[in-house]
């Protein structure tokens, strides 16, 4: 990692107006999620190494809030490397760390499916709508074909749990992901995972369900699929290139998408996924240094490892991904 905390933290502090209030000039007002008090803001971004020096993070007071991983307590006890046996933790309300990664380098093949609009596309949509568009038939076809194929869906946490410690898959995990937050995802894709038991992650622009922009999820109908076990997890503030965004831009992007997420739904973010796919070491330490645990791309690919948790790789579902095509992405080795 090119960038340290310290600068982040510099950033931060430099730019508290970034962090705690004001975006640019060309920004909507901010609603709720800036109100972090820049205290607190340099708190959290402080508090914490990325993932690459967590192993080392043995000062950290606040372990116990880590969320319960969901594989079976069978996952070996071995605690090892924990170096967590803490002095009773303050009652700080930042919680958790990072899950205490054992040192073991893994690699596991998990297809992650990318979808966008879940219905057909209107009546003279470009291409690109066209191409992003499955059609909720279409889509209880591939749930249809993962059921029957044995494909159990799991969370980009037991991801990340195995990657980190070692936790238990099942023998053919499918994570399936929604990027944009778009309504139709509520109207369309929710009833069909709650039909064929699926969970899924759901990616959203914040800043758009902040203004209750037509055509996107509301924060009521995201709190209503967190209720029903879906992840509602960041896909930055506003939909940018992150690369271009200078420190201070990208503070307010990291900073305003996980505020929002966890003041509107009760829980923190842990992941983004990349506007576009679009990400560098630098957009990734600032996600890592705010205590997200990865970064998932667009690029092809269903190998995972360890030492990139923030370049998880997925599988494009398009309008013409057929059920046949589908099970060739599926078997997609790298
Ligand atoms: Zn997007």
């Amino acid at each position: 990692m090119p960038l340290s905390i310290l600068a982040v933290s510099l950033a931060c502090g430099l730019l508290l107006a970034a962090c705690g209030a004001a975006p640019g000039p060309t920004e909507p007002a901010a609603g709720r999620a800036a109100t972090a008090p820049a205290a607190e803001v340099n708190a959290e971004l402080t508090a914490t190494l990325p993932p690459a020096a967590a192993a080392t993070s043995t000062a950290t007071p606040t372990a116990v809030a880590t969320p319960t991983p969901t594989a079976s307590p069978t996952a070996t006890p071995s605690a090892t490397t924990t170096p967590t046996a803490t002095p009773t933790p303050t009652p700080t309300a930042s919680p958790t760390p990072w899950p205490t990664p054992d040192g073991v380098t893994r690699q596991a093949r998990v297809p992650i499916l990318m979808y966008h609009y879940l219905s057909d596309p209107p009546a003279g949509a470009d291409r690109y709508r066209r191409d992003l568009s499955v059609s909720p038939a279409q889509f209880e076809q591939h749930l249809a074909y993962l059921q029957a194929q044995g494909y159990q869906p799991i969370t980009l946490y037991d991801l990340l749990y195995h990657l980190t410690q070692g936790a238990p898959l099942p023998e053919k995990p499918v994570i399936l992901t929604f990027d944009d937050g778009y309504s139709d995802n509520y109207d369309n894709a929710f009833p069909l995972l709650q039909q064929y038991g699926f969970t899924a992650a759901f990616f959203v622009i914040t800043e758009v369900a902040n203004q209750g922009e037509a055509g996107y999820m509301s924060w009521d109908q995201l709190r209503a699929m967190h209720a029903a076990g879906m992840d509602i997890e960041c896909h930055a503030r506003v939909h940018e290139y992150l690369p271009e965004n200078d420190d201070a831009r990208l503070v307010w992007q990291v900073l305003g998408c996980r505020e929002a997420i966890e003041s509107e739904i009760g829980q923190r973010p842990r992941f983004v996924a990349y506007p576009s796919g679009h990400f560098d070491d630098r957009v990734s330490a600032f996600f890592a240094s705010d205590n997200y645990w990865g970064g998932i791309t667009t690029q092809q690919g269903s190998l995972h490892s360890s030492d990139a948790l923030f370049e998880i790789k997925r599988l494009r579902i398009r309008r013409t991904t057929t059920v046949k095509e589908l099970a060739e992405l599926l078997a997609f080795e790298e």
